[in-house]
């Protein structure tokens, strides 16, 4: 079966990228919040399986290897650092086979690599850049071994550590897709601006450029915009699921929208207390629409995401997907239904309830 690769898929249309896995594993009880490693590939790989056979079954196009903060830094936080490997290797090879085997049986996903934020890279500290040039080295590496076809970096704050994740990312030739992730002062942390630190990514040789994570659909959209008039080449749009405001640009500050007083230990909504500052799917797909209007054409939900976003997504930009079987059929409602057989009586109820 023919697989295309990503710049030809992204020429001929939207792409969908599931992603959000350290949130959903974290709910599905494999995975620590707050420390955040993704062991659950070499402890649980038969939930890893499980979540990206979800995803694909819900449009996403892309498997994208669990690797994210799966990162030298975060090992030695762990105390892991001899898993760093081995871990890497097991999330790739689960993505890969997720990958080769398309539910349908049509044409293969791409299997992507990952990197991200390393946790260590500080401005004017040049030790800490070649650690960090260390670590996207060896992650890189391996997913090329592994037989990634693309790879992708993300949720960067710092535009110079962007820039030097994709040009590691570049020597592997394959194709390079950045997303960076402002965070709630709404420029770099290096002061960069967030168009200006694009508009670099895209002279320097990235073929997909955008945004992901921290920002939900409201305070991400302003930046696509400016960024899509400032660059040419494709690019990429991987919200949260969640309410952020002008405000509270992000999900790390963000207050219960009930007014309750936040009854988590660590006095946030953030990363546990989320729930309530959730974006409905029809929120979402208002938003993917308008996006991919813009000529957004890599597309995907990240951290809160569940397979129902990913598929809201899918169907947003005119797909139909595997899981599209199961959307909402609401005339087959007791209440709320125009089926034939929906009683009169209960109609009326429902208008009540
Ligand atoms: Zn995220």
């Amino acid at each position: 079966m023919m697989k295309r690769q990503l710049i030809e898929r992204l020429n001929d249309g939207p792409v969908i990228c599931a992603e959000g896995f350290l949130f959903e594993v974290e709910k599905r009880g494999y995975l620590a919040a707050g420390e955040f490693v993704p062991m659950v590939a070499l402890e649980h790989p038969e939930a890893l399986e499980n979540l990206h056979k979800d995803f694909q079954h819900a449009g996403s196009d892309i498997v994208q290897a669990f690797t994210y903060n799966g990162h030298r830094e975060k090992m030695r936080v762990i105390g892991k650092e001899e898993l760093l490997e081995p871990l890497n290797r097991a999330a790739l090879k689960i993505a890969k086979k997720i990958a080769d085997n398309p539910i349908d049986g049509g044409e293969p996903n791409l299997m992507s690599g990952n990197i991200s934020n390393s946790n260590i890279w500080e401005e004017n500290d040049k030790a800490s850049h070649l650690e960090v040039e260390r670590m996207f080295t060896e992650m890189v590496g391996w997913a090329v071994d592994e037989g990634a076809d693309l790879i992708m970096g993300e949720t960067f704050y710092y535009a110079e550590e962007a820039y030097k994740a994709l040009e590691i990312m570049k020597q592997s030739g394959l194709p390079a897709v950045v997303n960076i992730a402002p965070m709630g002062e709404n420029i770099m942390r290096d002061g960069v601006s967030v168009v200006d630190t694009c508009k670099e990514l895209e002279q320097i040789g990235a073929d997909v450029v955008g945004m992901n994570c921290f920002r939900g659909p409201a305070t991400m959209l302003p930046y696509l915009k400016e960024i899509r008039k400032a660059i040419k080449c494709h690019m990429a749009a991987l919200p949260l699921p969640f309410r952020t405001t002008e405000e509270n640009p992000t999900f790390f500050n963000l207050p219960d929208n009930n007014g309750c007083t936040c009854e988590a230990p660590h006095g946030r909504t953030f990363p546990t207390a989320l729930d309530p500052l959730y974006c409905n799917r029809y929120e979402m797909r208002a938003f993917f629409k308008e996006v991919h209007e813009l000529g957004i054409n890599l597309l995907g939900v990240c951290c809160g995401a569940t397979p129902m976003h990913q598929r809201e997504v899918a169907e947003a930009v005119g797909k139909t997907v595997p899981a599209s079987k199961y959307r909402e059929k609401m005339e087959n409602h007791f209440m709320y239904g125009t089926n034939e057989r929906t009683a009169k009586h209960m109609q009326d109820y429902g208008d009540k309830a």
